[in-house]
């Protein structure tokens, strides 16, 4: 588009005030907050539903690890959760509900894909797939890390004649019942559908690259009648949810630093591994780096599951694929109907194709030697932009949800702020965000990321992009904006 056609779409474009961008929890949540505070806003979402991973995941098995009366928001809970660990469906019909009940369907424009936002004329342009143009004050990314697909870089991967999908891809039409069924990946997904597929499936097998640490935390339904109770007396879940809360909190701190809690997740692991009979099974499953290096994989029901007659785990090596099957490094074919890629996602491209702050720098030019932000909420650089769960949030510590509802606080209280000085933009200090990188980096090496193994969790700079400090450190830094590490620059 030339400089001409862009002046004139914009000052036809129309404005919404705040743009968020995703309406899965992240951008749900940012919008009550903005509802509240009378503030005009539209999510702009690529689907035609809410949700986010909760819409797009609907695998065999999906729940969620974090306990249900924790991965709900604070101030909407949920007396009616079936289980500790709730499946998928019913954690996205809770989202469905909390968008329902402050009508933000009103809010959200669906169906519009955002490819590129630029920060011109003091506001961010914003360029929808289907080429509209947007106006907006602020921007706010709250796409998330885990949802563009990662397919896997295997030869013949698109010979292969059965039927394939990624998880978060879940082909419901294809038949499974009798099938060989083949698995690729033993993240949190993996794991989490072999035991349902092992129901169904004639023979099924789990392609291994790494072996996981799994630490058992049994699932459970709660009765008709605990949850008449919950429902006749609220406090009942607000204290299930403060004992969660302080449990997984106070747990968490075994990523970041060691201790009782790294050597207690150590131990309940290591444990778990022990109940596998099979020592040859066993040897196989045994991870050679620390429990919690990688994302840590909770089930009861994993090793049960492959020491079943017709489930295999294969820890060879992917040699190619071709019509027929998984042929691995033995040069074995393993013949197979369906083929699952439990492959993970690409968690290091964030946020939305083209986002351009100052000066015609772009956010991937800015990130050009890894993601640099200021308390992983916003960039120098970048006026009026927020991101929701960015880099180094604290992803792989605490639920997701209080990561959510505390940065979304933290932005309307920068938002805010700009009410007090009008025709100005708010962006932090570079030198706050160069001070808070430092630390960060070296927080970072007392963390158990660090101690040998790839994952997700890692960058391409080699830098884990979680939170390495504890979970009260992370409310202390985001309890309110520090606002001498900001500029108030013109926006006129
Ligand atoms: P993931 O943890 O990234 O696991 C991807 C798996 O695919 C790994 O086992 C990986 O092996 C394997 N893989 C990737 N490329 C491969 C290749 N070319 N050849 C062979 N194997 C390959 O992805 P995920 O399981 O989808 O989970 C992603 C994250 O989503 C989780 O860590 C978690 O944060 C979240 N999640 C949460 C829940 C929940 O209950 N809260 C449930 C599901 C997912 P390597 O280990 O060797 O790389």
């Amino acid at each position: 588009m030339g400089q001409g056609d862009r002046q004139a779409n914009t000052s036809e474009a129309r404005n919404v005030g705040t743009a968020i961008i995703g309406a899965g929890m992240s951008g749900l949540v940012m919008g009550i907050r903005l509802k509240n505070a009378g503030r005009p806003f539209r999510i702009l979402e690529k689907a035609q539903s809410v949700g986010g991973t909760w819409r797009e995941n609907t695998y065999p098995g999906l729940a969620c690890d974090v306990p249900s009366f924790f991965y709900a928001l604070s101030f909407e809970p949920n007396p009616d959760w079936s289980h500790r660990f709730s499946p998928g469906r019913e954690i996205c019909e809770y989202f469905e509900g909390v968008a329902k009940k402050y009508r933000l369907h009103d809010d959200i424009d669906f169906g519009i894909e955002i490819t590129d936002a630029r920060f011109e004329d003091g506001g961010w342009t914003i360029q929808a797939g289907n080429g509209e143009v947007i106006r907006a004050d602020f921007l706010i990314d709250a796409t998330g890390p885990l949802h563009i697909k990662n397919y896997p870089q295997i030869e013949g991967l698109d010979d292969f004649e059965g039927t394939m999908f990624h998880s978060a891809a879940w082909d419901h039409s294809a038949p499974l019942e009798g099938k060989r069924i083949g698995v690729i990946g033993n993240g949190s997904t993996g794991v989490q559908m072999m035991a349902p597929l092992s129901k169904v499936a004639s023979e099924l097998t789990m392609f291994q690259r790494t072996a996981q640490w799994v630490y058992p935390i049994g699932n459970r339904t709660y009765t008709e009648r605990e949850r008449k109770w919950t429902r006749r007396l609220p406090v009942l879940g607000a204290l299930t949810r403060f004992v969660y809360r302080q449990l997984f909190n106070r747990a968490s701190a075994g990523v970041v630093e060691d201790g009782f809690w790294r050597k207690q997740m150590a131990k309940g692991c290591r444990e778990h591994l022990e109940t596998v009979k099979d020592p040859e099974l066993r040897e196989k499953l045994r991870p050679d780096y620390e429990p919690g290096c990688k994302r840590l994989v909770m089930s009861t029901d994993f090793y049960p599951t492959l020491e079943k007659e017709h489930v295999h785990l294969e820890t060879g090596g992917i040699d190619h694929i071709e019509a027929g099957g998984v042929v691995t490094e033995d040069g074995k074919l393993h013949e197979l109907d369906v083929l699952v890629l439990a492959t993970g996602f690409s968690a290091h491209e964030w946020g939305i194709a083209n986002v351009v702050g100052l000066n015609g720098i772009g956010q991937k030019e800015a990130w050009a030697e890894g993601p640099r932000t200021y308390r992983s909420v916003t960039m120098p650089g970048f006026p009026n932009f927020f991101m929701i769960v960015g880099p180094n949030s604290p992803i792989g510590n605490i639920s997701i949800i209080e990561v959510s509802e505390t940065q979304t606080r933290y932005i309307l209280d920068c938002i805010e702020r700009l009410d007090q000085s009008p025709g100005k933009a708010i962006m932090p200090r570079r030198e706050a965000a160069e001070r808070f990188q430092a630390k960060l980096g070296e927080a970072m090496k007392d963390t158990i990321w660090v101690t040998g193994c790839s994952s997700w969790y890692v960058g391409p700079d080699g830098a884990p992009t979680l939170w390495p400090w504890t979970a009260p450190e992370f409310h202390r830094q985001m309890k309110k904006p520090d606002f001498v590490d900001f500029e108030f620059i013109d926006a006129v």
